[in-house]
């Protein structure tokens, strides 16, 4: 047999280090012939160490979680016996080509499914039904293009990749598409930037193909550093060659000749899957001079950053590219025109890159065939904080939020009332009770004062304080803050320091707001927060007063409660 363990960083939290380690000497203590594999995160984090067996015909029987006890089990009860300990089995995984997006022409094939469920005479015994994976009720109403192989692949193979279609996208745009045709199915496919700002992929690549210049670069931003967020640790952790393919389809469509990823270097395990994949695509002829033979040379090269937040920003980005210090500047000119070292630069983020292989592969319209009317296709979100099962998920645009929390993430956990959930980091907002039928689509999500950010989705139970939230969140900007301009680096210290007295964290027995009317306190934070917002020059500062005044708008009573306590 076959084993995969799921060795993304959160495996590895769990003790998937450990398990291997186990399986291994198991498996030799038996004399089993099996090879024991690294995958990347499936997004059940939850269920973290997760360890499959893979069955002849292709099929596997998904276990978590597995620690040293219950790995010993699964290998008493299944491999020495051929019974499945249903309570460990978290379902089996299709493992078809090349996902099971809608629309897919490659759809799970029924029969050695079934062949499985009613086992024949020479196969093992299972009672009863195997439950999918698929049917799984944190994985059912999800819908996984981005995600379709993290968690099903050796990261570190590039056979497997393309035994997933891995590399159809490219060699169908080499062979058969123009630099402008590709432009075109990404435009028409709706696909917008997943990094926060949603502007329109298509459009963005057009005006960099349009603007003068002898060499162009193209640039992965993976400088995910909001708390809570983890979507593009996942995908380069467990599917790095999908990041590689759709930044070389985009360098094709651009005509760029050089790629850089920024990704942060609190990664590692990312930055070493990065590392071995372009290695290997390089090798293999993906990257390079002349890929495929096609006369496109293209390279990608990583660049670690060394963890600012605001480095996250497109120009301070550019920046620490070239080995200045990562600070933003105003824009115009934008790095379409003048990007690194000056030359017409495409940036998108991870998530952004690895829808593309599949549009050009499947067509625009495929693409813009799931998701609403202004907001095509699917987002991952990492689901974290007060959460009966905390992980990543990949769900169609227009999905209520409230359907996200309470169905795939099984809920509140530990029986508690839901509170909010904060959407978009630090950038974000909260989202109260009353609003989780907001469905996630980039305009609703704005409109009830929140945003799509980049996919990180706390959750808050009755026990947390949103002052508190909002102080943790603005905190971090402070502390994030290149300080360059006045409005973010003084205007959000003074806001911290507003809801620090108010909460009389760090300033007891002092003057304070709370001293004066408990409005006039209010207002005065609100009309700091949008000072704060309008005047700042990056997104940063101009985002930073969103959780406050996404708190204040929901949340009033609780500012009034601290105002009141101490007055
Ligand atoms: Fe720096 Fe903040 Fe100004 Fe952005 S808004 S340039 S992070 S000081």
């Amino acid at each position: 047999p076959q084993f995969y363990v799921g060795s993304g960083t959160c495996g590895i939290a769990a003790g998937a280090d450990r398990v291997m380690a186990l399986l291994k000497q198991e498996l030799a203590a038996r004399g089993q012939e099996a090879t024991v594999k690294q995958v990347g995160c499936i997004g059940m984090c939850h269920w973290e160490p997760i360890v499959d067996v893979r069955l002849p015909g292709g099929l596997r029987l998904s276990f978590g979680p597995c620690d040293e006890r219950n790995l010993r089990r699964i290998l008493h009860e299944y491999v020495d016996h051929g019974v499945v300990p249903g309570d460990l089995l978290l379902g089996v995984v299709e493992e078809t080509l090349p996902g099971d997006a809608p629309g897919s022409p490659d759809s799970a094939p029924e029969a050695p499914l079934q062949a499985l469920i009613q086992p024949g005479p020479d196969e093992p015994a299972f009672p009863g039904r195997l439950p999918l994976l698929s049917e799984h009720p944190m994985m059912r109403h999800q819908t996984r293009i981005v995600l379709q192989n993290c968690g099903l692949i050796d990261p570190e193979s590039l056979e497997e990749y393309l035994g997933r279609g891995g590399y159809r996208g490219l060699r169908r745009a080499l062979l058969e598409l123009t630099p402008e045709q590709v432009i075109e199915e990404v435009t028409v496919s709706g696909l917008r930037g997943r990094g926060g700002a949603g502007f329109p992929t298509g459009r963005k690549w057009a005006l960099a193909r349009r603007s003068p210049g002898e060499e162009k670069y193209m640039v992965c931003n993976a400088d995910e550093g909001d708390p809570g967020a983890f979507m593009d640790r996942s995908v380069l952790e467990g599917d790095p060659f999908r990041v590689l393919e759709g930044m070389t389809l985009g360098a094709y469509a651009v005509g760029a000749s050089r790629g850089f990823v920024y990704v942060r270097a609190e990664y590692p395990l990312a930055v070493r899957r990065l590392e071995k994949a372009v290695a290997l695509a390089r090798e293999h002829g993906y990257l390079g001079e002349d890929i495929l033979g096609s006369g496109f040379s293209f390279d990608i090269e990583l660049k670690i950053g060394a963890g600012a937040f605001v480095c996250g920003e497109e120009t301070a980005l550019i920046a620490s590219i070239e080995g200045r210090r990562g600070m933003p500047r105003p824009r115009p000119p934008y790095p379409a025109e003048q990007g690194v070292f000056g030359r017409p630069t495409n940036i998108n983020n991870v998530e952004t890159y690895a829808n593309v292989p599949d549009i050009v592969v499947r067509g625009g319209r495929w693409f813009a065939s799931i998701g609403t009317e202004t907001s095509k296709g699917t987002k991952v979100f990492a689901v974290s904080g007060k959460v009966s099962w905390p992980g990543l998920i990949e769900v169609p645009m227009g999905m209520p939020v409230r359907r996200i929390i309470e169905e795939i993430g099984g809920g509140v956990a530990d029986g508690r009332r839901f509170k909010a959930v904060q959407m978009g980091g630090p950038s974000g907002g909260c989202l109260p009770q009353e609003q989780l039928d907001t469905p996630v689509d980039y305009e609703s999500l704005v409109e009830a004062g929140v945003i799509m950010g980049s996919g990180g989705m706390v959750v808050m139970d009755e026990t947390n304080c949103m002052v508190d939230v909002a102080r943790f969140f603005l905190n971090f900007c402070r502390e994030e803050s290149c300080g360059q301009c006045t409005p973010c680096r003084v205007g959000v210290d003074r806001l911290c320091g507003m809801l620090e007295q108010m909460t009389r964290r760090h300033a007891p027995g002092t003057a304070s707001e709370a001293e004066e009317d408990g409005e006039a306190v209010l207002r005065k934070v609100e009309a700091l927060a949008r000072s704060v917002r309008e005047a700042s020059l990056c997104g940063l500062g101009q985002t930073a007063p969103n959780p406050v005044l996404s708190t204040l708008r929901y949340f009033p009573d609780e500012y009034r409660a601290h105002v009141l306590e101490h007055r």
